[in-house]
């Protein structure tokens, strides 16, 4: 039973800073968590990371701690009034609980969540929620107001079929709802006209990452009618393999020496940040899980450098108030097959297609790409530079399918 403190916030709304993590990883720069804190307590959450900093309390009570911020709608409201009466800020999606669930058990008491959500109506600002509970049928009424203003999308995380075991359930996500009760809740959103998308990540290696497994899952998100997948492995900061390390050894003491040998021996370290299995594991497991998206006539995109197997790049979903993926800049540079491609070209589209853009955005892009980070470690991309002049160009001859999936893929 997790214990609940009110507490007070004197701001709101956080800005990504631009730089290759998030120019590559996300579209959308704006977030607001309505709670600290999240009683799901899921075991490979990377979220205690920042409660440490925000809460003042051991990264090892995130689940256990959970504050609400009460003032939340107020100071949004606030910041909303103020930033756009003043120019400094513009219409474009903020994520409501990046590192929180929104709709988390305590949200049926407090309502944080819901008045935020009547202040983005009310000022006609975007905004998205990604969820793990059936609570956000409370607010179908909001979502679908937002929706019809073209400013509101759901996501429900649905990393495991209904069929995985309980003590798999309990071992990763042990207080959530269970996939049947969410997939219902994904169905009924679709039904009401919402955007939606299902954030199939992270899938687990050993317990969730399996060929049937995998396939089922997506099947079932399929028949709610949900178009859009993203699809991503499991990712292992020191902190959150301290974490899970210690549930490992309590339930199945036999795989914490698996997830080392996968992760911290074989596997790379992505941004500097987190450890992921190696480049021909996910290559394996990411295809089979597009080509099954595609089997079922689903959108599929991935974590990752895997731009390659990426089946749309959400522009239904998100445009015109979101920043390009990383997708979209390789997209860019794909299209022209193989002719080299040069940086005003890319940020005279960017500009045309993305109005939210920044000048920011443009600067640490730039910069990136003129010292030919944009793309490092991406299949399909070359850079070039001669007589003082660079670009990119697209290589296709680079994409190859992983020769062989690995042992923990087989059927
Ligand atoms: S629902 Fe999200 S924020 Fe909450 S514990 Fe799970 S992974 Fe962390």
């Amino acid at each position: 039973m997790a214990t609940l403190i009110e507490t007070r916030c004197k701001s709101f709304i956080n800005r990504l800073n631009e730089n290759l993590f998030t120019i590559r990883t996300y579209s959308i720069r704006l977030s607001g968590n309505p709670y600290g804190g999240c009683a799901w307590d899921c075991s490979y959450c990377y979220a205690p990371f920042v409660y440490r900093f925000t809460s003042g309390v051991s990264p090892k009570d995130f689940g256990r701690v959970i504050f609400a911020r009460v003032n939340a709608p107020e100071v949004l409201e606030r910041e909303l009034d103020r930033g756009l009466s003043r120019g400094r800020l513009q219409r474009e999606y903020l994520d409501l609980g990046t590192v929180t669930d929104a709709y988390q058990p305590a949200e049926a008491r407090h309502g944080i969540t819901r008045r935020c959500l009547e202040v983005f109506l009310r000022y006609e600002f975007p905004v998205t929620v990604l969820t793990k509970s059936t609570l956000v049928l409370r607010d179908l009424d909001l979502w679908k107001a937002l929706a019809d203003k073209g400013l509101g999308v759901v996501g429900f995380t649905l990393t495991r079929p209904t069929t995985v075991p309980a003590h798999v359930k309990n071992l990763l996500e042990p207080y959530s709802p269970g996939t049947a009760k969410l997939l219902d809740a994904l169905r009924t959103v679709v039904e009401a006209g919402v955007p939606t998308f299902a954030f199939v990540d992270p899938v687990v290696p050993f317990l969730t990452a399996e060929l049937e497994s995998v396939r089922q899952l997506l099947a079932e998100i399929a028949a709610t009618g949900n178009r859009k997948v993203f699809f991503g492995v499991m990712k292992l900061s020191p902190l959150t393999w301290s974490l899970f390390r210690r549930r490992l050894e309590a339930q199945s003491p036999e795989l914490p020496p698996r997830f080392e040998e996968l992760y911290i021996r074989q596997g790379v370290k992505e941004f500097g940040r987190s450890w992921v299995p190696p480049y021909e594991y996910r290559e394996a497991l990411y295809r089979l899980a597009r080509d099954t998206c595609q089997a079922l006539g689903i959108g599929f995109s991935c974590e990752g450098n895997f731009f390659h197997l990426w089946l749309d790049d959400w522009a239904e979903v998100e445009d015109p108030y979101r920043h390009p993926s990383g997708y979209n800049l390789w997209e860019m540079v794909r299209a022209r097959q193989g002719e080299p491609v040069a940086l005003a070209e890319v940020q005279e589209r960017i500009a045309a297609r993305f109005p939210v853009v920044s000048d920011s955005y443009f600067s640490a892009m730039g910069t990136l790409w003129e010292r030919g980070q944009l793309f490092e470690e991406v299949r399909g991309i070359e850079f070039w530079r001669e007589d003082g002049h660079c670009g990119y160009l697209f290589d296709g001859e680079s994409i190859r399918p992983a020769e062989e999936s690995l042992p923990a893929l087989a059927a």
